[in-house]
């Protein structure tokens, strides 16, 4: 068996790692278990760990770089991507996930974003307790940086699920989308019809 290697966790606040372990310990107790019980003497550690990595998007180090090139070819079309989040909601710190589609319009003068880039941007950005709107809002914000704001529009969709909702019967699948427009996909519904189109095209009927 390889032995697990963990990087010293980055705590941030002075907080120490045994403050966590007895708050998590306390959170046990108040539920009525008893941590020191076999399957859950290493819990609060197992969280900490996790914790680190689901939650990385409050470490500016680990944010991932975005490789942009220059538009020589002077492309105006609109480039699509989608996939999949997770992230973590920040009412309730359970679970919401889902399908993202997202578009921008290059600008002639500008540069073209490395799509492959996208993914890792989402991802980075969910790492965080969020909600479904600040996220949209967080991942069109870090792309427009790296394009130096030189971009004729961004549109965003997120479909979330969000367990807090499904586990408590609140909603029926707890099911949420939201969408985000700024530039021409803001001014111009053609445009955003084309963004919903490829985005149920791209993303797969459910
Ligand atoms: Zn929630």
């Amino acid at each position: 068996m390889t032995e697990k290697k963990y990087t010293p966790l980055e705590l941030k606040n002075g907080i120490t790692e045994t403050q966590v372990r007895d708050a998590m310990r306390t959170l046990l107790l108040a539920i009525g278990e008893d941590p020191e019980r076999e399957g859950l003497q290493e819990t609060p550690d197992r969280i900490m760990r996790m914790w680190k990595e689901i939650f990385r998007g409050y470490s500016p180090e680990r944010k991932p770089a975005i490789t942009t090139f220059r538009n020589t070819n002077r492309e105006e079309e609109m480039v699509v991507d989608c996939g999949e989040y997770y992230s973590m909601c920040e009412h309730h710190v359970l679970p919401f996930f889902g399908k993202y589609c997202f578009a921008y319009l290059p600008d002639p003068d500008g540069r073209i974003l490395g799509i492959s880039k996208v993914a890792r941007v989402v991802s980075y950005c969910a790492a965080r307790l969020q909600l479904q709107e600040r996220l949209a809002e967080d991942i069109i914000s870090m792309l427009n940086e790296a394009l130096k704001g030189k971009v004729r529009g961004f549109a965003i969709m997120l479909q979330g699920q969000h367990l807090c909702k499904t586990m408590r019967g609140v909603r029926n699948k707890g099911e949420m989308g939201v969408t985000l427009y700024t530039g021409q996909f803001k001014t111009n519904r053609q445009l955003r019809m084309e963004f919903l189109k490829m985005a149920e095209l791209m993303g797969g009927k459910r």
